[in-house]
């Protein structure tokens, strides 16, 4: 079998143009040319974030910088919102960086809410708060306008976002918001090859870091700082991969932000439609559908059509293409479909027609 095509909500499909960037001679992390690399690639990165902090670029997973985020900023006490598979491990991770943490625990598929945000934070026990805009998992997301009210009634919370599996997908305006580190992940709605992440820091958030024993050497936001302020990361980064990016953000730019936008919105309009008119339920509560994934009911929750999801992964994917069949506990209860990146409508045809295919075979 050929190349089977991603449509599994990360990593997602590359393309050749992308790859092809990679092919760029290396340079040296301290020399100009990387500096002027850097410097091509930071304006449009915080045109992209809405802000007019540094943008940084670490050379990980996402993990690594949210990992990174608790380890540069609790000094109290994090709450973390839990509401699916990722959001539930952040708490776990903070347990192991040795923080003091909490989980503020929704059903998976609903989304965080403010007022029980509000609620908690008035206890005054906590200074650091996560939570994930778009719970991947799930295909939930969570109402980032009403969570940034209760960012700005608590000023003195440090707001940590995840943005992994949405930034560049759909419009997040992080000043406006208000939160303090938003960050991603580029294999996600970037389609980049994973082993980059890339986030922001606010300078509230710097001030809390410079307080913050135990902030480690590697995701030390005041070690990017000072590098950056010189466009230039703190160790070696992975090079190429920011050609690449370069090349991405020469794309994202030649389409427009609103036009990319708009684009996934009705990518996302059109897989859920196909979910329906096929007697699925979508899993997410509705109105909080995330917009750069669908995660589709099969017998998580009552109602809608239950296939065999193995069987029908398999036949999709026999046909050339790879979507998800569940994940974590709802591994098989429910199936995923990408519509990050590069995708279009008639791309989105390609893979409802081979699903529709593998149906009528089940
Ligand atoms: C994929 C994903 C992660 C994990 O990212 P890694 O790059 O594997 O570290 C975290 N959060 C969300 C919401 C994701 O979709």
């Amino acid at each position: 079998m050929g190349h089977v095509k991603l449509f599994i909500p990360g990593p997602i499909e590359v393309s050749e143009k992308t790859l092809q960037a990679f092919a760029h001679p290396v340079v040296g992390h301290r020399s100009q040319a990387f500096k002027d690399l850097y410097a091509r690639v930071q304006p449009r990165l915080q045109q992209l974030f809405y802000t007019k902090q540094p943008v940084f670029l670490s050379t990980s997973s996402a993990w690594g910088v949210m990992e990174g985020a608790i380890r540069n900023l609790v000094n109290k006490k994090v709450l973390c919102c839990c509401n699916g598979a990722f959001s539930d491990k952040w708490l776990d991770v903070s347990l192991r960086c040795g923080k003091d943490a909490e989980g503020l625990k929704f059903e998976w598929g609903m989304p965080v809410r403010g007022a029980a945000l509000d609620e908690k934070l008035a206890t005054g026990e906590f200074d650091t708060v996560t939570f994930i805009h778009n719970e991947t998992s799930t295909g939930t997301q969570s109402p980032l306008a009403e969570l940034s009210q209760i960012k700005k009634k608590y000023p003195d919370v440090m707001f940590i976002v995840d943005t992994v599996s949405s930034m560049s997908g759909q419009k997040i305006q992080v000043d406006e918001l208000g939160f303090d580190v938003v960050l991603c992940g580029v294999q996600k709605a970037f389609a980049l090859p994973p082993g980059l992440a890339i986030f922001t820091v606010s300078e509230a958030a710097f001030e809390r870091a410079a307080t913050v024993k135990g902030r480690g050497y590697y995701f030390d936001f005041l070690e990017f700082k000072k590098n950056g302020d010189k466009n230039m990361t703190p160790s070696t980064p992975v090079i190429n991969h920011i050609y690449a990016l370069d090349s991405k953000l020469n794309e994202i730019f030649a389409e427009g932000l609103e036009a990319r936008f708009a684009r996934h919105q009705k990518l996302a309009e059109m897989t859920r439609a196909w979910a329906l008119n096929h007697g699925f339920i979508l899993y997410p509560e509705e109105g909080y559908e995330s917009v750069t994934l669908t995660c589709i009911n099969n017998g998580a929750k009552p109602g809608g059509r239950v296939i065999d999801v193995e069987k029908f992964v398999k036949l999709v994917k026999e046909q050339g293409f790879l979507i998800n069949g569940g994940y974590g506990k709802i591994k098989g209860t429910t199936f995923r479909i990408s519509n990050m990146g590069d995708e279009t409508p008639e791309t989105m045809n390609e893979l409802f027609a081979a699903m529709d295919k593998a149906i009528a075979q089940l």
